[in-house]
């Protein structure tokens, strides 16, 4: 692809997704496949990258600690300035100029990842959460309530806590000493 001004290209492609791409809770996974579409324009400074990628996202929800598990669709544009003075006017340094340009997208993407994830991610966006008394899933049990007294199932084996327990029987505790004979 030239400089000329309104030259145009769109292509696709898959990525490998790097590290960190995301938060500690909610991230792509590295190594994970990210499916870009790119369309690269060039303008007057420079290259104008504008694009959408779908990648998975995983993360666990921070009310329920569910996992959660969905692809996002994100989309970004970033200008890509042509940093040598174009002294040299066309050369074949161009297709070179592209791959490097690819590889400079991972921060780009990395940054509107960062953009497009929520960074308090819910497995659904009325997600009761956890119970504070006893961290029981909500959405599971919501008529969950814990009354004042004790759950009798609860008293009853602290009851069974209180009985002494008996001694272990040892009587075959020395089987293979078996010379006791009379
Ligand atoms: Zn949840
Ligand atoms: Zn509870």
């Amino acid at each position: 692809m030239g400089r000329k001004p309104g030259a145009e290209r769109n292509f696709t492609r898959t990525v490998e997704a790097p590290a960190e791409m995301g938060y500690d809770v909610y991230a792509v996974p590295e190594g994970s496949t990210i499916e870009l579409e790119l369309r690269l324009e060039a303008i007057m400074e420079g290259i104008l990258a504008t694009g959408t990628f779908s990648a998975p996202a995983a993360g666990e929800c921070v009310r329920c600690l569910d996992p959660i598990d969905e692809a996002v669709v994100v989309g970004f544009q970033e200008l890509y300035l042509y940093d040598a003075p174009s002294s040299q006017e066309e050369t074949d340094e161009e297709d070179h100029v592209l791959e490097d340009e690819l590889l400079d997208l991972e921060p780009v993407l990395r940054d509107a990842v960062v953009l497009a994830l929520p960074q308090n991610p819910l497995c659904a966006p009325d997600c009761p959460g956890l119970c504070p008394e006893c961290g029981a899933r909500l959405a599971d049990d919501p008529g969950h309530t814990h009354g004042e007294a004790i759950d009798p199932r609860w008293a009853s084996l602290s009851q069974l806590v209180e009985q002494p327990v008996p001694p272990a029987d040892q009587s075959e505790s020395d089987i293979s000493s078996d010379d006791s004979k009379e």
